[in-house]
């Protein structure tokens, strides 16, 4: 027994970088019993799902769904373009670059990793080179991390197309949108992307267990060309279905159905533009509360360049390696958990913030508050006024 009290009984805050908070209409659209999976409302529902899940990708074009994490829909992708002995060409900005190219490797690819570390986005004319090099066009696909949620670094994808166009390389242009899908701006066919993948537990405020992959006309014809593609992974199905069960390759995952059906009619009547507005306004107060406690020396943005962060998770180092206990401090004195360092040469140094989907303004106010509180309590050097730069982010832009 412990005679200290605990700040952390009432509503929990999972402020992780995915899974994301569940708005309570996407929990009450999925507490139902089962539906019926031959007719009646879930198959009536799927041509105007898969129609918003397009808007919110900005494409026109087609998507296959699977159940499945992140890490089927980078399978997903791949397996449908990338045939054992090609080459794709991975510029990495974190982990997650290192593990969509793990897997591609898996599958029988040569792997062409450009490393940019773990605070620095891409390098346009390290890519160049590659390219260049390529003379005889071995590389038929980039993977292209947009958010990078262990770094939180933003890459330019739209410069990565001018690139390609530039040097007339016919390499797909396949990016992972999984953690900026929903929270930084992405249209994928202005763009000029070729395949996106994307999961619904991130920006579409969905439990995981469904990701999506997207792609255009020129994947389309590259998938035709394949020597073989997988039988559960093969996107042209799921698709175009014959019938509904085809869409998931077997039995529906039918409450995500339901769940993310609510999740896309809260993006659209917000709107999508207000979407990213609002991931961008607090993307600024969490950015300005992180600036001012830097000014004490302990804590690091790890992205320096504002133009380079992402609006969904920002990535922190404290000295001495003090993130893991700032993180243990916040989840057992005060309700909040915090996102844990990874990729890091020195994890324990790192926490993370996730800031997507669900949240709003008092949100944001609460974590940044937790945070103070918890630097406070571990006696961690900061700046003065954090709070005070986060609030007039907020507050002073109409
Ligand atoms: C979360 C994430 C993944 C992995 O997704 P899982 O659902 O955990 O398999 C891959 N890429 C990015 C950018 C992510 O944020």
């Amino acid at each position: 027994m412990t005679s200290k009290i605990s700040l952390a009984h009432g509503r929990d805050y999972l402020a992780i970088p995915g899974p994301s908070v569940i708005p309570d209409a996407v929990l009450q659209a999925m507490h139902r019993p089962s539906p019926n999976i031959y007719a009646g409302e879930l198959v009536e529902m799927m041509p105007a799902l898969t129609e918003d899940l397009r808007r919110v990708a900005g494409t026109r074009h087609d998507v296959a769904i699977y159940i499945a994490n992140g890490h089927g829909a980078w399978e997903g992708a791949l397996s449908n373009v990338i045939a054992p002995g090609e080459t794709i060409l991975a510029p990495a900005s974190g982990r997650f670059t290192h593990g969509w190219a793990e897997m591609a490797r898996a599958i029988g690819a040569e792997v062409e990793l450009i490393d940019f570390g773990t605070s620095s986005p891409w390098d346009f004319d390290r890519i160049a080179e590659a390219l260049k090099a390529d003379t005889d066009h071995r590389i038929k696909g980039v993977l292209a991390v947009h958010v990078d949620t262990s770094s939180s670094i933003r890459n330019d994808i739209p410069a990565l197309r001018d690139l390609l166009d530039e040097l007339g390389h016919p390499a797909l242009l396949m990016a992972d949108c999984i953690a900026s899908l929903g929270c930084d701006r992405f249209e994928m066919d202005a763009w000029g992307v070729d395949v996106m993948v994307a999961a619904c537990q991130k920006g579409l405020m969905v439990p995981a267990g469904v990701s999506f992959v997207f792609f255009n006309d020129k994947a389309k014809a590259k998938r035709a060309l394949m020597p073989r593609v997988s039988g559960y992974w093969d996107w042209q199905p799921r698709a175009e279905p014959d019938w509904f069960y085809q869409y998931f390759g077997g039995t529906a995952p039918t409450h995500h159905i339901y769940g993310l059906r609510a999740a896309l009619d809260m993006i659209h009547t917000e709107g999508l533009e207000h979407v990213w507005a609002r991931h961008e306004r607090l993307a600024e107060a969490v950015w300005a509360a992180c600036e001012t406690w830097a000014e004490g020396g302990a804590l690091h943005l790890n992205v320096s360049d504002r133009a380079h962060r992402s609006r969904a998770v920002t990535a922190l180092r404290l000295t001495e390696g003090r993130g893991t206990p700032l993180r243990n401090y916040t989840e057992s004195n005060l309700g909040l958990t915090l996102g844990i360092g990874l990729g890091m040469v020195c994890e324990d140094s790192y926490f993370r913030l996730g800031h997507m989907g669900h949240l709003n303004g008092q949100m944001v106010m609460g974590m940044l508050g937790g945070v103070e509180t918890a630097m406070a309590a571990l006696n961690i050097p900061r700046g003065a006024g954090a709070l005070e730069a986060a609030a007039a982010a907020l507050a002073d832009k109409d």
